[in-house]
């Protein structure tokens, strides 16, 4: 296995004056690490990918595999393996035969090769299946081919270009814990591109967040989830989203918080006051997410909380939770409580956020404010 490492890599597509897909990528996937990169469609993530792999050129900046710069080695001496969205199977061909194509192409000794199919086999439980041509498959077990290719070929880098977008939920549920057991089996290095947070979150060691071309941070999921260092991150992850109140800093006695058109406000916590008091009249976004907001009236009384009055737009009964989405003078919020009694749809109530759980953004830059909660 190997580590990779990108530093300043670029691409513009269609020359110098041409569209900007990847703006300067720079980390580092470290050996037997999984590094995700999401972001929404048409963020560069395939492009980056396709760089590793050699199947696009960069326009600058260097790769290196193993401390080993390959930008100019080409795809099939770069000893990597690419899991695509469609896993083009040859459909003449038995699940075994598609297995076996890659190593035969390479004159791999026969006994080598029926070696690695089985080890593939016996590692994606598709030993069964071996004989049966790819039409003869349901979409996951497809896709356990797809993926038993790159095994076959023992790769030192696995590239995976939203290998589940094809499957149906449930499906996608049960592949994502198994490539994840994968990974752990087989200690191997693995970048995987996919615009689902939820899949990000569940699978990555760490986590590249892209945006038109541009990373905007680089973590762990936990650490991107509860330290977001700008307001897209904080968008991006998580479902329900985070809430995000426009407004103020307004010094009236000590610093307050107020939303705009007067919807709410509240005495900022001394730890915010401390990092936020000098900003008094500068426009800033107030973050919240839907599990740091309570009804008023169940919230936790030793917490610190915000009131907000609001209109229930809508309930969302999950059956252990619910959603509430309501708006206060225009702010639209989200709260997810256990069940309980809740106004319906159309009342007049008053939900709580949790002082300890804010997030403040500048208006201007869109970046957090402060280094995290108080
Ligand atoms: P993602 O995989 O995140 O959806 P891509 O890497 O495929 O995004 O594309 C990034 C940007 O580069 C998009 O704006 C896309 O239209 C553009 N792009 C991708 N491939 C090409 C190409 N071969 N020629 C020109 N533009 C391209
Ligand atoms: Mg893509």
């Amino acid at each position: 296995m190997a580590s990779v490492e990108l530093e300043g890599v670029r691409k513009v597509y269609g020359g110098p004056e041409g569209h900007v897909a990847v703006a300067g990528a720079t980390f580092t996937v470290e050996d037997g690490e999984l590094v995700v990169l999401v972001g929404p469609s048409g963020c560069g993530k395939s492009t980056l990918l396709r760089m590793i792999a050699g199947l696009e050129s960069t326009s600058a900046g260097e790769i290196r595999i193993d401390g080993r710069v390959v930008n100019d080695v080409a795809p099939q001496d770069r000893d990597i393996a690419m899991v695509f969205q469609s896993y083009a199977l040859y459909p003449h061909m038995s699940v075994r035969e598609n297995l076996a194509f890659g190593l035969r192409l390479r004159k791999t000794p026969k006994a080598d090769v029926s070696a690695q199919v089985d080890r593939a086999a016996e590692i994606l439980g598709i030993g069964p299946i071996l004989d049966r041509k790819p039409k003869q498959l349901s979409g996951g077990q497809r896709q356990r081919v797809a993926v038993g290719r790159a095994i076959v070929r023992d790769p030192r880098v696995f590239l995976f270009d939203e290998p589940l977008s094809n499957l149906d939920a449930r499906l996608r549920v049960q592949m994502r814990a198994e490539l994840s057991a994968l990974h752990r089996r087989l200690g191997a290095t693995m970048v995987y591109v996919t615009h689902d947070q939820v899949e990000a979150m569940t699978l990555g060691d760490r986590i590249v967040v892209l945006n038109d071309g541009v990373i905007q941070q680089i973590d762990t999921p936990l650490a991107l989830y509860d330290r977001p260092a700008n307001r897209f991150v904080a968008g991006f992850l998580g479902s329900p989203a985070m809430n995000f109140v426009e407004g103020a800093i307004v010094r009236d006695g000590g610093a307050r918080f107020r939303a705009d058109r007067d919807a709410f406000e509240f005495p900022l916590p001394a730890w915010w006051a401390g990092q936020l008091g000098g900003r008094a009249e500068r426009r800033l976004t107030l973050g919240v997410r839907p599990e740091h907001v309570w009804v008023s009236a169940a919230r936790p009384e030793d917490a610190p909380a915000a009131e907000v009055p609001v209109v229930v737009d809508a309930l969302e009964p999950l059956g252990n939770e619910v959603f509430i989405h309501a708006t206060s003078a225009g702010h639209r919020i989200t709260a997810r409580v256990p069940p309980q009694e809740i106004p319906p749809a159309g009342e007049a109530g008053t939900l709580a956020l949790d002082l300890r759980k804010l997030h403040f953004f500048d208006g201007e830059t869109l970046e957090a404010m402060g280094a995290g909660g108080a």
